[in-house]
């Protein structure tokens, strides 16, 4: 263990504006600038859906507004870094550069009427290229040893891109190399989350929210203290705070709670955040930027003295649901094989998967191309997609069982059309099906007699 190394990761929210920006100071400094900390970022506000659109726009042919929308960005930037550091020039000319480098790819994604996968990933490395690049700069200029790396030059990651996973021992190893000299040197690395690169040096990304998972693989890799994952809100909360306001934090989870929490929809965490910090024991914080001084959730593993008890609720709203019906003369396990090895080609995790007679029903993620890329499943059976169905999951360690308050609560739910329930497949939750414009009302119910009733502070 590195006595007392922490990674700090601060999200789009966290540095939205100049204001936000500057109390990320205000809280590297209320860990103390003594300790040894490896600074992460994603990009600033919610630059990378805002880049993905322009992408988006430049391959449908309607070059102008992507170039709009290139410009509000930029000048969002630039806003920024003039009122954080007036008058840089060095740094206004590095954005102006990074600016035009954009417009070329947009350019090109307008030639050839085509966005790829690749391309994309080229294209959303900006948004956390430009924000690292004001941050350092801001924070050398208020006097802080930072020191502005690039992820692509430590992350080596296979090619699949959009969702790119890195080779983990190669990535510490890099990570170790280049951090462990310049930590004994009292600087302080600041890291772009979410951004890999391949073996050959082309740009990949992590997948959607992926800056978490960087911040888990350094703290892994280099056997942190702890893995602080700075929020807007006070923590992991009892459910999404956006539906109920009246939800709590919950002060600590284990790693297999966390993780199946984050599978099942809480956009919190990246879902892929625990398995590196669990491999190693490192702590996972959720902090709230609001109170530095508060703990907000820590997550670790054993915390099991509630086993038994609903901790947290959380929900999609529009999972895929896939049902094959085998043509007659298939057998159930040859139906069965079909399905897993494509879902083990595709790497696809499903919510739930059920198999009857002649039937397998699959509520996977709704992903990216998902229906077209399972269309070969089609030679075996009748293949159907719909969206009409949307989960809540009960998430908890020891939930196998249906007690009396689970009754109770299924009582609550009999005007609703449950198409569903699956409890006891998973030691960790209890996951329900309902049409997919009741999720929002259910999970009030459901988190209102869970933990609003009994006054319920975890
Ligand atoms: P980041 O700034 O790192 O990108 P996000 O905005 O992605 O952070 O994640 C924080 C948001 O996650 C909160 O604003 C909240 O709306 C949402 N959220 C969903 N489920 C939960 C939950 N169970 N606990 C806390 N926040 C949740
Ligand atoms: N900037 C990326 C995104 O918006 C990664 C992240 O924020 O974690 O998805
Ligand atoms: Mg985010």
């Amino acid at each position: 263990m590195n006595t007392s190394l922490r990674i700090m990761k601060f999200g789009g929210s966290s540095i939205r504006d100049a204001d936000a920006i500057h109390n990320v100071i205000k809280i590297i400094k209320f860990q103390s600038t003594q300790i040894p900390m490896v600074l992460v970022f994603s990009a600033i506000g919610k630059t990378t859906s805002q880049l993905l659109h322009a992408g988006q726009l430049a391959a449908s042919g309607n070059m102008d507004n992507a170039l709009k929308v290139i410009k509000t960005i930029f000048n969002h930037h630039l806003e920024i870094a003039n009122e954080l550091i007036p008058d840089d020039d060095n740094l206004i000319a590095e954005l102006i550069r990074k600016h035009s480098k954009i417009d070329s790819l947009l350019e090109a994604f307008s030639q050839i009427n085509d966005l790829s996968l690749k391309s994309q990933d080229n294209l959303l490395a900006y948004g956390e290229l430009m924000s690292t690049q004001i941050i350092n700069r801001y924070f050398e200029k208020r006097g802080l040893k930072t020191i502005l790396l690039d992820a692509r030059e430590l992350f080596v990651t296979n090619i699949q891109y959009t969702r790119a996973e890195p080779y983990w021992e190669q990535s510490f190893q890099r990570i170790n190399k280049t951090l462990l000299p310049l930590l004994k040197n009292g600087q302080l690395p600041v890291i772009q989350g979410f951004i890999g690169a391949t073996k050959t040096g082309e740009t990949t990304t992590f997948g959607f929210e992926g800056s978490d998972y960087t911040a888990s693989l350094i703290g892994a890799a280099m056997n942190a203290l702890a893995i602080d994952v700075w929020k807007d809100v006070p923590g992991v909360m009892t459910t999404d705070p956006e539906l109920c306001p009246d939800a709590n934090v919950i002060s600590s989870l284990s790693y297999e709670e966390a993780a199946a929490l984050t599978f099942l929809g809480a956009k919190v965490l990246h879902c892929k955040t625990l398995a590196p910090a669990q491999r190693n024991g490192i702590p996972v914080n959720v902090r709230p930027l609001n109170e530095p001084e508060n703990r907000g959730t820590t997550i670790t593993s054993g915390c099991s003295s509630d086993n038994g008890r609903v901790k947290s609720i959380t929900y999609k709203r529009n999972p895929l649901t896939m049902r094959l019906t085998s043509h007659s003369n298939i057998l159930p396990h040859q139906l069965f094989h079909e399905v897993s090895s494509l879902f083990h080609n595709l790497q696809i995790q499903p919510i739930l998967l059920t198999l009857t007679e002649n039937r397998i029903t699959a509520i996977l993620n709704n992903e990216f191309q998902l229906q077209d890329r399972l269309q070969d499943l089609s030679e075996w059976g009748d293949l159907e997609f719909n969206q009409h169905t949307g989960t809540i999951s009960l998430v908890g360690e020891g939930l196998c069982s249906f007690d009396t308050s689970m009754q109770k609560a299924m009582n609550l739910l009999k005007d609703y059309n449950i198409s569903f329930i699956s409890s006891g497949a998973s030691p960790m939750q209890i996951t329900i099906g309902v049409d997919k414009d009741d999720v929002d009302s259910v999970v009030k119910i459901l988190h209102s007699h869970f933990f609003e009733q009994n006054g319920g502070v975890l």
